[in-house]
């Protein structure tokens, strides 16, 4: 049985995803919740369970392989992929860019379903988008765990994720939970 989204929020809590707090983000704005998807995918029941969405979603089309961004990427590409019985490559960053290493490739005219865990600007997803144009490969689809952006980031072929995420943050000064007096947190710095 396919999860819904509240769920899918649960299950994000369950495993520590999902945090409410007071946190510092590596942006320096301030939130209430933070959000760390290889929680809740380091458990391979609940991979399977929300790759499973995105497996679905993309079962009736044709695709040859499945490319990842590393790393966040790698775990949901590898499980979409095996729910597929499909190949499984990523890309990984090299001076910054996100190049096809350890002897992977793509041939022209395959057909690609790019996978990621988390989309908050889509940047890591725009950049294997264009490793597949550029291999004369085709993109299918666009499958995703979190939309980060609340269905603001398109990228222009068929994506699916399994929940969309509006998170609020704030600049220090105007954070209403500074103003409460709890001082916010690197998340990952304490137990929580
Ligand atoms: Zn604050």
């Amino acid at each position: 049985m396919t999860l819904n989204e509240k769920e899918i929020l649960e299950l994000f809590k369950k495993t520590g995803a999902l945090l409410n707090g007071h946190f510092l983000l590596t942006s320096g704005r301030h939130s209430g919740v933070y959000f760390q998807c290889a929680k809740v995918l380091q458990f391979p029941e609940y991979a399977e369970k929300l790759c499973s969405i995105i497996a679905e979603e993309f079962k009736d089309i044709k695709i040859d392989t499945v490319i990842a961004p590393a790393i966040g990427g790698i775990v949901v590409g590898q499980e979409v992929a095996r729910l597929l019985n499909k190949r499984s490559i990523f890309a990984e960053r090299e001076d910054k860019k996100l190049k096809l290493r350890r002897g992977f490739s793509l041939e022209a005219g395959e057909k690609v379903l790019v996978c990621e865990d988390v989309v908050t600007t889509g940047g890591s997803v725009f950049e294997v988008i264009d490793i597949v144009k550029n291999a004369g490969a085709e993109v299918v689809g666009v499958g995703f765990i979190v939309d980060r952006s609340n269905g603001a980031i398109q990228f222009g072929y068929p994506q699916v994720s399994t929940v969309k995420m509006n998170v609020v943050s704030y600049l220090p000064e105007d954070c209403p939970l500074c103003k409460e007096g709890t001082p916010a947190v690197k998340p990952g710095s304490r137990k929580v």
